[in-house]
């Protein structure tokens, strides 16, 4: 790559100017095969992505990240503050595939699935299009004075806009506070709401930044993942790449003459048109080999098949595939680092599978009441114990009573014996455990309690009894 005209684009970035500004960009409207896939991924995840927070599953919200009152549900499980190890999990579990996708085909994640990239590329940038046309009409509205067309077109494109990021945040508040609170609000009107509204508004007032002004920004400046490809990506990941060695030749690039055999002067099949550069939502020139900008969005790979088409060379001059590839035509390869991510990965799942299965919808803990020794009562002996009960489903519990399983003895509750447990509620209390002293075989038995809703077992918990010493 050291015949490069060019090296500025190693010290800078595409959307900042010679003065430190902000270079706006206006890419070329992509079309083309991958364009047209990437539609209909898009269309589908966003509807998901929608969906999600209003689909419920036995009165669980399917998708909510409650990060105020810690209560998350993921796939319609609901994680309570005790299950947070279930929920750490299950974040490792997303960032290790994240990065073993991202070691096998680099920023698929970002040009294919990020919402960031599927809302302004096909949501936002779609409108922009329809409202002010393609990146010439674009540019030339930039650059006019404020006159009539330009107020117009200005002032449907910032209403839309602000439309969709209120309709956004409306979404993004359904995640972080539930629908039901969402709708609540809807229901009691700001004022009664007066904190989800705010909140409301902000989250419109920065989508609304987000999506008019800041926009790719996001991806090169605030985006974690983003600037983690340098560490992650190798010469075998597959990347959006420029075959330089076909592209380049000998000769290197040059302008396309119909009357030129290229084989013989030995010029690259790139033609030098700069399509690939106006289409980039980046800004960046993908000839420059995998850049930190790059989303690996396609867009370049449309555009320069249609070139290649146009001018009878062979597509794929931009495509996926690896520096080795591309250098060493060596075939893709699954290397020992690769499947050292899936080894992770696949315990990582198992274990959070089996967890997944192993968490019971009623949380019972009974422990022995602290500095109390056991009393006599008669021939018994009595243990004071405290318990706490998280019923962590959407319907309540009226028949919750507590049982010794393969033990003689008996539970007293303080209060009721068979009490209710509402919904995602807690029930806390004391009870008194009394054994037969003859019964007893050491000065601390370990007892099994089953905590029971009717005659349905709902979870088992076990505690420590104490008695005297020695027995007659
Ligand atoms: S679109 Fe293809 S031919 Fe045109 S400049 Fe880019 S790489 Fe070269
Ligand atoms: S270089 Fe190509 S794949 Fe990367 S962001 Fe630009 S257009 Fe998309």
């Amino acid at each position: 790559m050291s015949n490069l005209p060019d090296e500025a684009f190693r010290d800078t970035i595409g959307t900042i100017d010679e003065g430190g500004k902000r270079k706006f960009i206006f890419p070329k409207k992509p079309s083309g095969k991958f364009y047209e896939y990437r539609k209909i991924v898009s269309y589908v995840l966003l509807a998901i992505l929608i969906a999600n927070p209003f689909i419920k599953i036995n009165g669980n919200q399917f998708m909510m990240f409650n990060v105020i009152e810690r209560r998350f549900n993921i796939f319609g499980f609901p994680f309570w503050p005790q299950d947070f190890y279930l929920f750490v999990i299950s974040m490792l579990v997303g960032i290790v595939f994240i990065i073993l996708f991202t070691v096998v085909f680099g920023r698929i994640f970002c040009g294919w699935i990020c919402p960031q990239t599927i809302f302004l590329e096909m949501v936002f940038r779609r409108i922009e299009y329809w409202i002010d046309g393609d990146r010439g009409a674009q540019m030339r509205l930039s650059r006019q004075e404020w006159n009539a067309e330009k107020i117009r077109k200005r002032g449907i494109k910032w209403t839309i806009f602000f439309l969709i990021s209120f309709g956004i945040a409306n979404v993004f508040l359904a995640y972080l506070v539930g629908s039901d609170e969402l709708f609540l609000m809807v229901e009691q009107g700001p004022i009664q709401q007066a904190s989800n509204f705010i909140a409301l508004l902000i989250f419109t007032g920065v989508f609304y930044f987000v999506f008019v002004w800041f926009r790719e920004q996001v991806c090169i400046i605030a985006c974690p993942y983003g600037r983690l490809q340098g560490v992650l990506l190798d010469n075998k990941s597959i990347n959006v790449a420029y075959d330089f060695v076909r592209g380049e030749k000998e000769a290197g690039r040059a302008k396309f003459n119909k009357k030129e055999d290229r084989a013989l002067t030995g010029k690259g099949d790139c033609i030098d048109c700069h399509q690939c550069v106006h289409v980039c939502p980046m800004g960046i020139d993908i000839r420059n080999g995998t850049q930190l900008e790059c989303t690996n969005c396609t867009a370049c790979i449309d555009e320069c098949d249609s070139i290649m088409e146009n001018v009878g060379l062979p597509k794929g001059l931009i495509r996926y595939a690896s520096e080795d590839e591309i250098e060493k035509k060596a075939p893709f390869k699954f290397t020992t680092r690769m499947k050292g991510y899936t080894a992770v990965l696949f315990i990582l799942l198992s274990v959070f599978v089996g967890m997944l299965f192993l968490r019971t919808d009623l949380e019972a803990v009974i422990l022995r009441l602290p500095g109390q020794l056991f009393q006599h009562k008669g021939d018994k002996i009595s243990n004071v114990y405290t318990y706490k009960i998280v019923n962590k489903t959407m319907k309540d519990y009226s028949d919750i009573h507590f049982e010794l399983i393969d033990q003689k003895g008996e539970i007293k509750n303080v209060g009721k014996t068979h009490f209710k447990v509402v919904k995602e509620g807690i029930s806390q209390g004391t009870l008194f455990i009394e054994i037969d002293e003859v019964l007893l075989e050491s000065d601390k038995t370990k007892v099994k309690i089953g905590v029971y809703n009717g005659k349905e077992l709902l979870e088992t918990t076990t505690t420590n009894f104490l008695g005297p010493r020695s027995f007659n």
